[in-house]
C-alpha cells in the first residue's frame, strides 16, 4: 500500500549544527542512486560542510498523489493551512517575497523553515 519514490540526491537544507543553509546530500547507505524507496522511510541527508546528518521522512519530501502535482519553478502561495515539503518554493503575500523551504520542525503545529530572498530565514506554521 505504501508509495515508493526516488529521493532527491541533493537539497539545500538548514543545518542546525552549522546554523546556516548548506547543500546536503542523500546518504548513500540508505538509498542507492535512482532506487525507489518507501515513502514512510526516514532519509538521512548529510551536511556537506560538517557531515552531520539531518533526517527527514519521505512524507516531508514527497508529494502524495492526491495533492496537486509539483510544478517546477512555481511558487505556491503561503497559507498556514497548507502542507509543504522540503525543497518546495512558496510565496508569502504579507512579506511580498518568495522563499524556499529548507527545514522542518516536527513540533505542534509543524513549522517549516523558509529561506526568503531578502528577509532571510523565517519559521512558518503549516498543517493548521
Ligand atoms: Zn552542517
Amino acid at each position: 500500500m505504501s508509495s515508493r519514490f526516488i529521493p532527491t540526491e541533493e537539497l539545500d537544507l538548514f543545518c542546525r549544527f552549522c546554523g546556516k543553509i548548506l547543500p546536503a546530500k542523500l546518504d548513500r547507505s540508505i538509498a542507492e542512486k535512482g532506487k525507489l524507496v518507501d515513502i514512510s522511510s526516514t532519509f538521512e541527508y548529510y551536511c556537506t560542510k560538517c557531515f552531520k546528518t539531518i533526517c527527514f521522512s519521505g512524507e516531508d519530501l514527497f508529494h502524495e498523489t492526491e495533492e496537486e502535482p509539483p510544478v517546477s519553478d512555481d511558487f505556491r502561495p503561503y497559507s498556514p493551512k497548507n502542507h509543504y515539503l522540503i525543497g518546495e518554493k512558496l510565496f508569502h503575500e504579507t512579506f511580498n517575497e518568495s522563499g524556499v523551504i529548507v527545514g522542518k520542525e516536527n513540533s505542534k503545529p509543524v513549522k517549516i523553515l523558509v529561506n526568503f530572498e531578502h528577509k532571510g530565514l523565517k519559521k512558518l506554521v503549516m498543517d493548521l
